[in-house]
């Protein structure tokens, strides 16, 4: 529709690592040294899992034919070097710290040659406090009313499609919504960028079109 083109230009994207594929690798932690979450300036509930403090330190599984450059981290992502330096090469934002990852161990799962070394991967974070969902135009099945306007947290139980709030991004590329803090969105230049490196392991929804029902809750589409 036109006037919806016209009124949202800006296009975003829901960003999941893959779970399967010949890149598939997974990351866990093996050292525990956690700080606090951090907290609504507003209402003082957690917006987000606890930070993982140094030292950076885990295990990979390895189910695929070559390591991911995108892996899910313990209250962050780990990305390889290579995603890093092009990341910053291209004046991409929103991630932060780019803390290098002792990696203990390697994990062989499922069939395969045995893997060889991996990359050197970096713990990052993600920028979280600016754009907001619209929780209006959001489709958010949730028993629980939102009741603070700057977290915007409901606890949804099914997604059908999310949209952000007007006026809310400032340019991140890469970023956690308030209303959703467990989400990573990204930037239309974000997804050009990881199709022209070729960046592995990760998938991304238009977050129009993003759908999360675990539990049934949605009608059913045909299939
Ligand atoms: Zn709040």
């Amino acid at each position: 529709m036109a006037s919806e083109a016209l009124s949202n230009p800006m296009r975003f994207f829901v960003l999941n690592k893959l779970r399967e594929g010949e890149h598939d690798t997974e990351f866990s932690r093996t050292s525990s040294n956690m700080g606090p979450a951090l907290r609504c300036p507003q209402c003082g509930n957690t917006v987000g899992a606890l930070s993982w403090e140094p030292p950076y330190q885990g295990d990979l599984e390895f189910y695929g034919q070559a390591f991911g450059d995108l892996l899910k981290g313990p209250s962050g992502l780990l990305i390889t070097e290579r995603f890093a330096e092009d990341f910053k090469a291209e004046g991409l934002t929103g991630l932060s710290g780019f803390h290098p990852v002792e990696i203990k161990w390697v994990r062989r799962k499922g069939r395969g040659s045995k893997p060889g070394p991996p990359p050197a991967y970096l713990y990052v974070t993600l920028a979280y406090g600016h754009a907001a969902l619209d929780m209006e135009r959001s489709r958010i099945l949730s028993k629980k009313p939102m009741v603070c306007s700057w977290c915007r947290y409901v606890g949804p139980d099914a997604i059908d499609g999310l949209a952000l709030e007007e006026g809310t991004w400032n340019g991140e590329d890469v970023f956690r919504p308030r209303g959703m803090w467990g989400a990573v969105l990204v930037s239309e230049r974000f997804k050009r960028f990881a199709g022209k490196h070729a960046m592995s392991h990760m998938a991304m929804i238009p977050i129009e079109n993003y759908i999360k029902d675990p539990l049934g809750l949605l009608p059913r589409a045909e299939t």
